[in-house]
């Protein structure tokens, strides 16, 4: 082939394989087999290696993405990225139609679409070819990801269409399919990794990482919803929506021209029940003002757009019947009510158990039996009860009381905070097991093959009454069980050995003592050096160490006073667990300089707690989101504000998992 040739010829290529990338993900309705794709793919990565002075960062070979970078640059936005004004129920929406009205004369329609619940992304194309992709940041500059939108597979890098102005920039939402999540978790789950919250946290994520490749493994995906640039070849925003489709786009499904609040309030029931359906996450509806000339009039405030307000959906709530109450004991003893339900859906799952958090929780919703119970999702995931209706309650119902014995072992209860424990420790089967699971996962002892349907069968065969009985096993009592075998057996015992190297960080954290998380583990590790001296250690010597608390201390004094768990330990120490540190290298600045906020509650400290060991770190704690803040490291709850801030100024927003994976 002659150079000219191989031109063509790569030309040719690259135009086919855009092609049927758009009919693929974008249209869904492939008209090339994948074989046929992927040969085609493979002939011009050869040929663009042959030949690199044909090099196209826009070439579907750059959809796998490129090289690694170390940092992203921050680029100022033409046209700056506002946020939009919310609404969160139909007065307001009219409200806001009659104050737009006054304000212009001319007469004026609605384009009325879905709100995708991801991370925007704003994109510029000169002569049809992407050449920048910037997150909002702070909505007057952001970060060029162009190396991680470029493996977008439903981000067109060239535009179709004779009538794309020279310079436009198409802004939309960069998301993860609910498929796409849950395959993504599962993967986590699989590999011992923390999982993601929602979707819109890993796609922001995701969008943030250094790696492309890595990007491009999480097939996010694209929806333009905002056409900006001078000599658009359409002037409503509904034709803005059809000309993108045209281009290559994929656009919000669906979206409708509305004359009136009736109209936009149909539309708004219709997908309030959809979205449950939908493999997007949406959390509202976006209404615009459809022509251009009457948005430009109406203009914007210093944060938004006068002529769009966002509808946000209402959390799901559904009424379901409370069949009975369980109380679920916990590894450290602590006892849950939960409901068990008459299966329901509720936000695209099938709910049959929800939480009662605590006594007091019960209490206050004043349960009865057989009662009518509300059940919403907390942040979208663990469903709770909510309330009750009381006009189906029947009459001569009894209100279900908490328990004052531990419903497995039969234990008086005691009290503690909110909590009520079962302070048998050592006899007790749920605390058992749920001890054994805690001391053989991954970041505890890191012993494999010990999952929770083994750990229950070694338990019920009378082979594991304690944690110090896994290392008096032997391959003859394992191999015999049901599902395991001679090789499985010998992998167990092996891993089982191995773990005696773990470091005293680790077999401290694996005793499972209440409060004594994985940090706490460390820094109380790294102060007393070896577990007799902590052993000794009062209350003031353990609360010296910065980061550990009262709550802790205590803890940790109850622990040992308990001859059983000592008993334990010495059983361990002559099993030749790690009781002391033997190097002394884990000095810690991981965090040098990083700025967070902190918001919510958390599971492993109180905040101070989490302030002193973020410094200890070597972070900073601030009080406010700022464009200087590092992370927004949020807990259970946190405000709403301070993670919309976050969000508009792109600010990760990190969870305590997360946090402690930062530390490790
Ligand atoms: P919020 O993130 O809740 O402040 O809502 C504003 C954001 O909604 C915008 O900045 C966009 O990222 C996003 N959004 C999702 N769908 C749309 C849409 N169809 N039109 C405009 N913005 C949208
Ligand atoms: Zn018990």
């Amino acid at each position: 082939m002659t150079k000219e040739e191989v031109k063509k010829r790569i030309e040719a290529l690259r135009r086919e394989l855009r092609e049927g990338n758009y009919k693929y993900y974008v249209l869904a309705q492939p008209d090339m087999s994948d074989y046929e794709f992927d040969r085609k793919l493979e002939e011009l990565q050869k040929l663009e290696e042959a030949f690199p002075e044909f090099y196209d960062p826009n070439s579907p070979t750059q959809r796998v993405g490129g090289e690694p970078v170390s940092e992203f640059k921050t680029v100022k936005h033409k046209y700056p990225m506002l946020s939009l004004e919310k609404s969160y129920n139909i007065q307001d929406l009219k409200d806001w139609i009659n104050r737009i009205s006054k304000l212009v004369d001319e007469k004026f329609t609605f384009c009325v679409e879905l709100k995708y619940d991801g991370v925007s992304l704003s994109n510029q194309y000169i002569d049809k070819k992407l050449v920048q992709s910037l997150t909002r940041g702070d909505g007057i500059s952001g970060d060029d990801v162009t190396v991680n939108a470029r493996t977008i597979k439903t981000l067109p890098l060239v535009l179709s269409g004779s009538d794309v102005p020279n310079e436009v920039f198409v802004r939309g939402e960069v998301m993860i399919s609910r498929e796409n999540f849950d395959r993504i978790n599962k993967e986590q789950e699989r590999k011992g990794e923390t999982t993601y919250m929602n979707a819109r946290n890993l796609a922001a994520g995701t969008m943030k990482l250094l790696d492309p490749k890595t990007v491009a493994k999480r097939q996010l995906d694209f929806v333009g919803y905002i056409l900006i640039g001078n000599n658009l070849p359409v002037n409503t925003q509904y034709d803005a929506l059809k000309k993108l489709e045209e281009w290559g786009f994929f656009v919000p499904h669906d979206y409708i021209k509305a004359e009136n609040l009736e109209q936009i309030m149909d539309f708004i029931l219709d997908w309030g029940v959809k979205r449950f359906d939908f493999p997007y996450d949406t959390d509202g509806i976006v209404v615009k003002v459809n022509e251009f000339d009457v948005q430009e009039k109406l203009g914007y405030t210093a944060k938004s757009p006068r002529w769009a307000m966002a509808y946000k959906f209402p959390a799901e709530r559904k009424l379901t019947k409370l069949l009975s109450v369980d109380f679920q004991v916990g590894r450290t003893g602590k006892v849950t009510p939960v409901a068990n339900l008459k299966p329901v859906m509720l936000a695209g799952t099938v709910v049959k158990r929800a939480t009662l958090h605590n006594e007091d929780n019960m209490k206050k919703l004043d349960l009865h039996e057989d009662d009518y119970v509300y059940v919403e999702k907390a942040g979208e995931i663990i469903p709770q009860v909510v309330g009750v209706d009381k006009s189906k309650r029947k009459p001569g119902a009894k209100p279900i009381k908490f328990i004052d014995h531990c419903p497995v072992c039969n234990t008086p209860l005691i009290k503690q905070g909110a909590d009520y424990f079962c302070v048998n420790t050592t006899t007790c089967e749920p605390q058992i097991k749920a001890q054994i699971e805690h001391f053989v996962s991954r970041k505890a002892m890191d012993i494999e093959g010990l999952g929770p349907e083994i750990i229950n069968l070694l338990y019920q065969h009378g082979l594991i009454h304690n944690v110090a009985d896994l290392y008096d096993l032997k391959v003859e009592d394992l191999k015999d069980l049901e599902g395991l075998g001679e090789k499985s057996a010998k992998n167990i015992i092996e891993s089982i050995q191995k773990s005696k190297n773990q470091p005293f960080e680790k077999v401290l954290y694996a005793l499972g003592i209440r409060h004594v998380g994985e940090v706490a583990a460390k820094l109380i590790a790294s102060y007393f050096k070896n577990i007799d001296r902590l052993m000794q250690a009062s209350v003031e010597e353990i609360t010296a160490i910065k980061g550990i608390g009262e709550k802790i201390a205590e803890s940790i004094k109850t622990y040992f006073s308990n001859p059983d768990n000592i008993a334990l330990i010495n059983r361990l120490k002559q099993a030749g667990l790690q009781f002391e540190i033997k190097n002394e290298d884990n000095i810690i600045d991981k965090l040098h300089g990083k700025k967070f906020v902190i918001s919510g509650t958390f599971e492993h400290f109180s905040r101070e707690e989490l302030k002193k060991n973020i410094e200890q770190n070597g972070g900073k704690v601030v009080s406010s989101v700022s464009k200087n803040t590092d992370f927004l490291l949020a807990g259970d709850k946190p405000g709403p504000s301070k993670v919309s801030k976050a969000e508009s100024l792109g600010i990760p927003i990190i969870s305590e998992t997360n946090y402690l994976k930062m530390i490790e």
